[in-house]
């Protein structure tokens, strides 16, 4: 049998990560990635477990691989989750392989392909991950670096702890030495992630490491970013000063930190110690040390007990704080999750109301905002042409696959995966429009 596999992948940057490494293992072993599940003897999805419309596009990917005659191996955070039920109740799923130990996933792949019905759910994790050779998925340029699996904050609405355990941070040398084969690759902007990278190195060392971590990328050589995705705002880690003095271009002003709300009442509901103020105050301090840092955030909408009063200090508060990019999730009962018994619940109808009312505020925000860039000069990562002198890129202030783009206007060629020099001229909704100039 041709050792041939479809990949299908689901979920966040995380999961994107386990799925080149799941490559890489099989690649290694033989196997060859096709481009179609057509063409492929096994389909490998990658899925997600973390809420609820996540976890039905998984299932229904399964579904519908399996009708168009393959055999499939589900594996990712679903899989891990719901290793048991899947293996009883959801036969379409020949082989269901979780996600700690991702090396066993060529064991998993010749059960599959022999259709030997499989359920395989390695306890222990695998520490010494190959990332470093892993085929990147991202687009050209940009790779993600996981640098911690796992979490210990326990958010009372969330189900990763339950998925990937408590919080495991790589050893620095480990990372270092990846960004450097990355680098050595190719690749541009190394997007650092984790469940929440403000707690690297606290599980082994109970200090926050991050800037520490950020001072051994600083000895790497040549033209890169790096960008920090995943900040937990209660926790926001000692780094603006490094930032500060090492401002020069290649440790992005750019920071992700996922406030889910405003109101104090309620974050102390989802296990969350902060509040208005205190975000006000995180966002006054990154602004204070870094002018043009470019700020992210995630908002979640209709948890157990949220009124309308809780939606308007969250309006009041989007107001203050002029994120430059959020993005708005309703709550998702999850079970053995704290949340899950929590009451009075938000009607589903009454919660996606919200989030458009939070989405709308937000939009006309972001477009104020990104008015700041316009008639400036930055360094663009060109990720894709689109026709003759029309390139796709991203600038410092937009990570990969949740914020705008920039369309760039260039004679000569920029190389894809490379930094060009572009002027902006001008907003088209979230994207920009830019001249290159050298
Ligand atoms: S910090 Fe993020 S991953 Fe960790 S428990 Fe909270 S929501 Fe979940």
């Amino acid at each position: 049998m041709n050792k041939t596999y479809f990949l299908d992948l689901f979920g966040c940057a995380k999961n994107q990560v386990d799925a080149e490494t799941l490559m890489a293992y099989l690649n290694d072993a033989g196997w060859v990635c096709v481009s179609s599940p057509a063409e492929a003897e096994i389909t490998v999805i990658n899925s997600c477990g973390f809420i609820e419309t996540a976890k039905r596009e998984s299932i229904n990917a399964v579904i519908e691989h399996k009708r168009n005659g393959k055999r499939v191996l589900l594996a990712g955070c679903l899989a891990e989750r719901y290793a048991d039920e899947l293996f009883e109740s959801l036969s379409e799923a020949d082989v269901v392989f979780g996600n700690k130990d991702l090396s066993k996933i060529v064991s998993a792949a010749d059960a599959a392909l022999h259709s030997v019905r499989t359920q395989l759910v390695p306890l222990s994790s695998d520490t010494n991950i190959r990332y470093k050779s892993r085929p990147l998925l991202s687009p050209p340029g940009s790779a993600y670096v996981k640098i911690a699996e796992g979490c210990s904050n326990r958010c009372s609405f969330c189900s990763i702890p339950l998925i990937r355990g408590g919080l495991k941070s790589r050893q620095i040398e480990d990372v270092f030495d990846e960004c450097q084969t990355l680098l050595d690759r190719g690749v541009r902007e190394l997007c650092l992630v984790g469940q929440d990278i403000a707690a690297f190195g606290v599980d082994y060392s109970g200090k926050q490491l991050l800037s520490v971590l950020l001072e051994s990328l600083a000895r790497l050589d040549g033209d890169f970013w790096v960008r920090l995705l995943y900040l937990h705002p209660d926790h926001f880690p000692p780094i603006l000063d490094f930032l500060k003095r090492n401002g020069g271009g290649r440790f992005l002003p750019y920071f992700d930190i996922p406030f889910q709300h405003a109101s104090k009442s309620l974050l102390q509901k989802m296990n969350r110690k902060g509040c208005e103020e205190d975000y006000m105050a995180l966002l006054d301090r990154i602004r204070d040390a870094l002018p043009d840092a470019v700020i992210r955030s995630t908002f979640l909408l209709g948890f157990p007990g949220e009124t309308d009063v809780d939606v308007e200090i969250l309006l009041d508060f989007q107001e203050k704080a002029r994120l430059d990019w959020a993005g708005c999730f309703t709550y998702s009962r999850e079970e053995n999750t704290p949340a899950d018994a929590m009451k009075p619940r938000v009607p589903k109808h009454a919660a996606a109301r919200r989030k458009v009312l939070v989405e709308e505020k937000q939009t006309a925000i972001t477009e104020k905002q990104l008015e700041r860039f316009v008639g400036r000069e930055f360094s663009v990562l060109v990720e894709e042409k689109v026709d003759e002198g029309l390139y796709l890129g991203r600038m410092f202030a937009q990570a990969p696959e949740v914020d705008g783009a920039v369309v760039v206007h260039a004679d000569a060629a920029p190389r894809l995966g490379t930094f060009t020099r572009c002027k902006v001229t001008a907003r088209a909704g979230f994207d920009l429009t830019a001249e290159k100039v050298r």
